[in-house]
């Protein structure tokens, strides 16, 4: 039986994709090896920033390494940016961008034929080298909506022949593609796995002007929430107690789908929700529990005329019995009062609220072309610490934008120092070619930028540290993970607090399970818990 591997790199979004990408083989007979043994190797790439780029081109010239036979695909963010680049360098079979890879097995097992593959619906795709075709497509649409053509985005580099490249225009596009992502903190290397998380939005219709996205993953798009209550109910049948949503523009979701589309009417609902399950291979450790009882949501009087965000999760509370929702980063504007009310009042929706944040200062937001200003955030999350008094809040946030001066800085610093984050997110401004920001004068020196960040985690590590010891004495709901640990205070259970904290609870414990500590101490950058 032929052989594949997915390798993913980058985000959940990326990892959703790979996920789905899995699907595509496995349906057709291929079975999973790994990348030093499989015939066909994937590699789905990040391009968020330079470094990602060289973590693709190193797997690339290590599965040639490791594994001289196989046929390398590589596919993601850096294919749809760079296809040209990629398809250059040795060892590569195939690019195929993220325009193509809702297909990508589809176009994969004909070019690779002479392996004694076959398809079955392989017809349907012709395996012509689409690029030149693709790249003057783009071209001649002109700057679109202020990025440049993707043909311009590549270098020109020489192009081996024998290559096959796969892409075309991704604002032209709008599949979205998706399967539950199992890996969870603290259990990359173990068998169980109990917190999947389900893609159901892609692409973004902001224009950061640092981002890249866009230009590869194309228009904001919505999982349909038919398949979303499909997948979510056969994560539940699985046995699974806590989902994770996300994307790329998690708040956005519904705003391409009709009102009267038929996606969004509960009839269609109801039908979806008893198609079989699609989902394989899911089941997590711990014995399978028959789930509780969903408590009663808050339901609109009526369904909601056009599909929006705090829609969509109350419609999953309702139509699923699912025990614990948690929601992914949403931008600041889409942080609504309905939303912050919603999260507060279900205790099936984990507290947690991620908010990028990427500067505190008006001048660089405003270069950036991000859509609010500081106060508004500051206000946004005020509410949601009023709402939800021990609640994570976490942010995005970024050091060294081009023209950031210390004064700058400074009102990112403070604005930081001001609000009630429990963890960030720090990273270095990268430039990514083609994006407004890689053009803009006054970039920052790199020391200067790390410098900045070191500043922000450090800041960052002591507002999680003083958010931990607030905990102490409190009671806190907790999903064990099948992680334990030795030490020489006694046996602990790892598990992840609903508001998003590493905990060690005393004692062995099943995996998977839903449970009530009280807050004894900290230890190791842990909360220390013991079962109420
Ligand atoms: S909101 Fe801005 S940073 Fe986020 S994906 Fe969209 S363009 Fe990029």
């Amino acid at each position: 039986m032929p052989t594949f591997h997915v390798e993913n790199f980058g985000c959940r979004a990326t990892q959703a994709d790979g996920a789905a990408l899995e699907r595509q083989f496995e349906t057709r007979g291929l079975a999973r090896a790994s990348a030093a043994q499989a015939d066909l190797v994937i590699l789905n790439t990040c391009t968020v920033t330079n470094s990602a780029d060289q973590d693709a081109r190193a797997a690339i010239r290590r599965v040639q390494r490791q594994n001289p036979l196989a046929k390398i695909v590589v596919t993601g963010c850096y294919a749809q940016r760079a296809p040209q680049e990629i398809a250059a360098l040795p060892g590569v079979n195939a690019v195929i961008g993220n325009s193509h890879k809702h297909q990508l097995a589809d176009i994969a097992l004909p070019i690779f034929s002479d392996l004694g593959w076959r398809s079955a619906s392989s017809a349907a795709i012709d395996p012509v080298n689409l690029i030149a075709a693709s790249a003057a497509e783009v071209g001649s649409r002109g700057n679109h909506q202020g990025f440049l053509p993707l043909s311009t985005l590549t270098e020109n580099r020489e192009l081996r022949t024998e290559n096959w490249i796969f892409i075309s225009d991704i604002f032209a596009h709008t599949e979205l593609l998706a399967a539950p992502v199992f890996e969870a903190v603290g259990e990359l290397t173990q068998n169980a796995r109990t917190r999947p998380n389900l893609k159901v939005q892609d692409g973004c219709d902001n224009r950061c002007s640092f981002c890249v996205i866009p230009s590869v993953r194309g228009h904001s798009r919505s999982l349909p929430f038919p398949q979303i209550v499909r997948e979510v109910n056969t994560l539940v049948a699985a046995g699974y107690r806590e989902v994770v949503i996300s994307g790329i523009n998690l708040g956005r979701w519904g705003r391409d789908l009709a009102a009267d589309s038929g996606l969004w009417a509960s009839g269609t609902i109801q039908e979806a929700s008893r198609l079989e399950p699609t989902l394989g291979n899911l089941s997590p450790t711990a014995e399978i529990r028959n789930p509780r009882p969903a408590p009663a949501v808050p339901m609109p009087e009526a369904r909601s005329p056009k599909p929006n965000f705090e829609s969509l999760i109350r419609s999953i509370l309702a139509e699923t019995q699912l025990e614990k929702l948690r929601i992914s980063s949403v931008e600041p504007m889409d942080w609504s009062d309905d939303l912050i009310a919603l999260i507060a009042a279900s205790p099936r929706i984990a507290k947690h609220a991620h908010v990028p944040l990427q500067s505190g200062s008006d001048a660089v937001l405003r270069r950036m072309h991000r859509k609010y200003r500081p106060w508004h955030y500051r206000e946004k999350i005020e509410k949601i610490r009023a709402a939800m008094p021990t609640a994570a809040i976490g942010a995005d946030v970024m050091a060294g934008f081009p023209g950031e001066t210390n004064t700058e800085f400074e009102a990112t610093r403070r604005l930081i120092e001001d609000l009630p984050f429990t963890y960030l997110h720090v990273f270095t401004y990268s430039a990514r070619p083609g994006t407004p920001a890689a053009a803009m004068p006054n970039q920052v020196p790199v020391q200067i930028a790390r410098e900045r960040n070191r500043i922000l985690r450090d800041l960052a590590a002591e507002k999680k540290l003083a958010f931990m010891q607030s905990l102490i004495g409190k009671p806190v709901e907790a999903i064990t993970l099948n992680v334990a640990h030795s030490k020489s205070t006694g046996e602990f259970t790892e598990a992840l607090t609903d508001n998003y904290q590493k905990l060690f609870l005393k004692g062995h414990h099943a995996p998977n399970c839903w449970l009530a500590a009280r807050i004894e101490d900290l230890d190791d950058g842990a909360l220390v818990g013991l079962l109420t």
